[in-house]
């Protein structure tokens, strides 16, 4: 599973509990997620708190960017093209995009296709 860098370009320790894991980033430091996870720990919202100005607080701010490390795909693209899930319901590999997506399925699950007609139909456009 490709793995990416997470980076807190804060100042102060990032803290977040990310599901069961309590996640602590020290400023101008990283630690490495697996893809799928860090994608998803990166849109996490946290809820700016304010000072008394009405500006967010050093600490409260998710400055946190992240760092491809292994290509996330076979084909060598580093990066989806968005983050949003676009995975394979089956393997769970991410996908770049719908038509890597489709690819992805055509060759390694159009046998556990539930929909036979779309399964006929793209075992048809295989042989084309
Ligand atoms: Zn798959």
């Amino acid at each position: 599973m490709p793995q990416i860098r997470i980076w807190n370009d804060n100042t102060v320790p990032y803290k977040e509990l990310f599901g069961d894991d309590q996640i602590n980033i020290l400023p101008g430091k990283f630690i490495d997620m697996e893809a799928d996870d860090g994608i998803r720990f990166l849109g996490t919202y946290n809820q700016p708190k304010f000072d008394g100005m009405g500006n967010p607080t050093t600490e409260s701010l998710k400055m946190l960017r992240k760092e491809i490390i292994e290509p996330l795909f076979d084909d060598g693209t580093m990066m989806p093209k968005h983050d949003g899930d676009l995975k394979c319901t089956v393997c769970g590999k991410v996908c770049v995009d719908q038509e890597h997506l489709d690819g992805h399925i055509n060759a390694n699950h159009l046998d556990a296709m539930a929909d036979k007609n779309e399964q006929a139909k793209r075992l048809k456009g295989k042989r084309r």
